[in-house]
């Protein structure tokens, strides 16, 4: 059985996001989504918003989906679940470098876990969870950007912080 792992920090998920998933799901038979818990960025959403979040847009979507969340070392977690690779997303040139680390890290800790790149698809490739966030705080439309449950967390967000 090959097991995937989906590692991020899905804060918040966004239609990019949702597509290497769907994607990843064809080329494993288990895919684990992985919200990070100890990630040194600031969150705009907690880990059990996030995690509710891909329970509601995925788990209905995509039979066969765990979703869950990890601390400490992404290597040493797929060790425990017996991953075969790790896959990640690659939007623009500037993402190269960082997931190239990671991933040349991540081979040194865990030599028998592959990582395996997914190439953004075309109209999402300069989508990120910080640019949604950036133009719902504003008031932007962003209803072709994330799902709409999505949509109205962030707008629940925003509207609550402005009060
Ligand atoms: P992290 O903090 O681990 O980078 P993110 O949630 O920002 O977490 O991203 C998780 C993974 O999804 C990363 O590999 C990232 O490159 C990829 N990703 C993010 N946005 C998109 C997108 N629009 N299309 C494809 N992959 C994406």
């Amino acid at each position: 059985m090959r097991i995937g792992i989906y590692p991020g920090s899905f804060d918040p998920l966004t239609n990019g996001h949702l597509d290497i998933i769907e994607r990843a799901k064809r080329i494993c038979d288990h895919l684990i989504v992985a919200v990070a818990r100890n990630s040194a960025k600031r969150s705009l959403f907690t880990i059990e918003e996030r995690l509710d979040m891909l329970k509601h847009c995925c788990q209905s979507l995509y039979n066969g989906i765990e979703i869950v969340t990890f601390e400490g070392l992404l290597a040493e977690y797929c060790k425990k679940r017996h991953v075969n690779f790790i896959v990640r997303g690659l939007r623009a040139i500037v993402d190269f470098e960082y997931e190239y680390a990671i991933a040349l890290m991540n081979k040194k800790l865990a030599p028998d876990i592959e990582t395996v790149f997914m190439m953004a698809k075309g109209e999402y490739s300069f989508l990120s969870s910080n640019i949604v966030k950036e133009v719902a705080s504003l008031g932007g439309d962003i209803s072709t950007l994330v799902p709409q449950f999505v949509q109205q967390k962030l707008q629940e967000k925003f509207s609550s912080r402005s009060e």
